[in-house]
């Protein structure tokens, strides 16, 4: 899996000074590549009893409907506020500075449903923590958390504890 590093792009300084940016766009242009990503997912969670995958606006929507489809189960997508349609549960979550909030349809996971989350960065693990949350709100289950890249560095993994998380790429 190790070597799939050499299909993502490393942009120092993005999106502002000291941010060292882990660009998913050279691997998705390749072939390849981006079908190992979602074939070594779908090895991981075939058996898992996954009921819906969970996308997060906007590069969770890359990933997640892509392995929804491999594994013949829905995507659901959780989005910025005001986004959808339909009645929602929020969830607000912290961040360096100030908060903000992701929504989810609250009819798109009924009670029981087990709800894989799939993104492609975990970091400090704040948006993942707040997702979980909130397919729990809707009575969903948490069947596991899947990144393509995690910083280990940050420690994101501390705020999923006793959580299934599985990374395909560790820096
Ligand atoms: P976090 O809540 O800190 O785990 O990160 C939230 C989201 O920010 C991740 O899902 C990524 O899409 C994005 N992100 C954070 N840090 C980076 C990074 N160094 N490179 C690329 N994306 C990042």
């Amino acid at each position: 899996m190790d070597d799939l590093k050499q299909l993502i792009r490393e942009v120092p300084g993005f999106p502002k000074p000291g941010i060292l940016f882990y660009d998913i766009t050279t691997l998705l242009k390749n072939g390849p590549g981006f079908r190992r990503v979602i074939d070594q997912f779908h090895a991981r969670y075939r058996d898992a009893g996954v009921d819906v995958v969970v996308g997060i606006e906007a590069r969770g929507f890359i990933f997640a409907p892509t392995l929804a489809y491999a594994l013949g189960t829905g995507f659901v997508p959780v989005r910025k506020p005001k986004k959808l349609p339909a009645a929602c549960e929020r969830i607000e979550y912290a961040l360096e500075y100030g908060t903000d909030a992701l929504e989810m349809h609250t009819d798109a996971i009924a009670p029981g449903q087990r709800a894989l989350i799939l993104d492609d960065v975990l970091a400090t693990g704040g948006t993942a923590a707040a997702v979980a949350r909130l397919v729990e709100k809707t009575g969903g289950v948490v069947a596991g958390l899947g990144f393509v890249i995690e910083l280990d560095f940050l420690r994101g993994r501390d705020k999923l504890a006793g959580r299934d998380v599985y990374s395909l790429l560790h820096y």
